[in-house]
């Protein structure tokens, strides 16, 4: 690759708070949220044009798709968002749990109106770019946006990117798996027009399960009923009108009663790093000519969807897997699946794996917590993370990526962000019973 110089110059303060949180997904609104409930000043800055990250850009409206008679729950800022989504109006029936889902446009207001509330100083369409560093602490961020370049000066900074792309510029360690082995991305979709009747009467006789696309099973998920769909593009691969490799199944989600499939999640390409542009770019590019296939498939061969049309795309592709720090404490796919307790816990998350076909579904009520360590990075302070990019290795991403799960990761970091700016002592050594009964008072189950 060339490189040019570029000229040194002087970057105007746009603003300067005590915690600032980057990116608004599940994590980052969690973090933003629990940090202003601790009364310091809390700053949320997104890329896009909404909050809401993978809920609202890639309309992954399941949020609670796991949810049984039998499961524990964190009991957190993630169990107001589903509360808040009722209120206004944007909730259905998830087919597969005891869940409602969470309406990707409606999420939207409800995001706005929880930042309001919270009294949280925010930007939108400001991109994160680089991460202000002096001696191993972290003191703020360098955004990017209409108008120009600025930096964000700040006590805490909290990244919450999905990618790690503020803790990666920040020196912290990161890893990354080769992408031949990341978890696929997706161009979500919507469809109109769909005989509400008609269809669900083909699921009854037709009904999938959880089974027929997992490769490992706690046992009793597999004859488990999954909204998963693949007969249709079998028949249309027979026919040679779709390729080999691409689109061998995927899931619905909720309908509306005028006959709207409100998210298609069909579309899985594997091979590609959601932190490559030109990955990215192809990647969105070829994930809508694969939707388009995908809804002359289920137009063809899927009683129902007859009459069906392109109502919506995600307005970004989706992305599940790329960068993770590399934290205090490394969390293992044992951990996940036996219920490991640690003393520095900052929430509980059910026994709920879904990634690189592993799926276990919490229906006995087994759980495990979540370290503190596991949002701190090694080597750099007053830098905490979460979400999807915390720390773990493969098998534990299958959980720690979840949204609920990344919820939780969100609130305890906000709230240690915030303890440790009251208490003056940096976020990797703040007293973590004191973060404890923070989020204890905040209704968070953590043991
Ligand atoms: C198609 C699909 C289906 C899925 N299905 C499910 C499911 O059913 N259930 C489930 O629980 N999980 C599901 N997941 C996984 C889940 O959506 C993610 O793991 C989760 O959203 C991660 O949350 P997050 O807060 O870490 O990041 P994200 O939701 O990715 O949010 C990151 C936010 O940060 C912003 N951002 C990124 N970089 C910057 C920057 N440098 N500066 C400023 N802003 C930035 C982004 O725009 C985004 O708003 C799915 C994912 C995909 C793609």
């Amino acid at each position: 690759m060339n490189y040019i110089e570029e000229p040194a110059r002087k970057t105007p303060v746009l603003a300067e708070t005590d915690v600032l949180v980057v990116g608004s997904g599940p994590s980052g609104l969690a973090a933003a949220i629990a940090s202003a409930r601790q009364g310091v000043d809390t700053m949320l800055v997104e890329r896009y044009g909404c909050f809401g990250g993978n809920i609202t850009q890639a309309m992954v409206e399941s949020i609670g798709w796991y949810r049984h008679e039998g499961t524990v729950e964190s009991d957190g800022i993630g169990r107001e968002f589903e509360i808040r989504a009722r209120e206004f109006g944007g909730e259905r029936k998830e087919p597969q749990s005891v869940s409602q889902v969470v309406e990707a446009d409606i999420f939207k207001c409800v995001a706005d109106q929880m930042v309001e509330k919270e009294g949280i100083d925010r930007f939108l369409h400001c991109l994160g770019v680089e991460a202000l560093v002096r001696e191993n602490q972290v003191i703020g961020v360098v955004t990017e946006s209409k108008q120009g370049r600025n930096a964000i000066l700040a006590k805490r900074v909290i990244d919450c990117t999905g990618d790690a792309d503020i803790a990666f510029r920040a020196g912290a360690a990161c890893t990354k798996a080769p992408k031949s082995q990341l978890e696929g991305v997706s161009v979500s979709f919507g469809c109109s027009g769909v005989n509400r009747e008609r269809f669900l009467d083909y699921v009854q006789k037709n009904p999938g399960s959880l089974g027929q696309w997992a490769t490992e099973t706690s046992g009793k998920e597999n004859e488990m009923f999954s909204p998963y769909l693949s007969e249709p593009f079998a028949r249309a691969r027979e026919k040679g009108e779709i390729p080999d490799g691409v689109l061998t199944g995927g899931y619905w989600s909720s309908l509306t009663d005028t006959g709207e499939a409100t998210y298609l999640n069909m579309v899985y390409m594997l091979g590609l790093d959601p932190t490559d542009l030109a990955d990215l770019t192809h990647a969105e590019i070829e994930g809508r000519k694969q939707a388009m296939m995908a809804i002359d498939a289920l137009r063809k061969y899927t009683p129902g969807f007859e009459n069906a049309r392109l109502r919506t795309f995600g307005s970004s592709l989706g992305t599940r897997e790329s960068r993770k720090i590399k934290g205090r404490h490394i969390m293992t796919g044992d951990e996940v699946k036996n219920q490991a307790a640690f003393s520095d816990s900052i929430g509980i998350f059910p026994e709920f794996l879904d990634a690189y076909g592993v799926v276990v579904i919490p229906t006995t009520g087994r759980f495990f917590q979540i370290p503190y360590g596991a949002l701190v990075p090694e080597s750099v302070d007053n830098l905490l993370v979460a979400g999807r990019c915390v720390s773990g290795d493969k098998i534990s991403h299958a959980a720690l990526r979840q949204m609920m799960c990344c919820t939780v990761t969100g609130q305890g970091a906000g709230t240690a962000a915030a303890v440790s700016v009251k208490e003056k002592v940096s976020s990797a050594r703040v007293n973590i019973q004191r973060v404890q009964e923070a989020l204890k008072k905040q209704g968070v189950r953590i043991q």
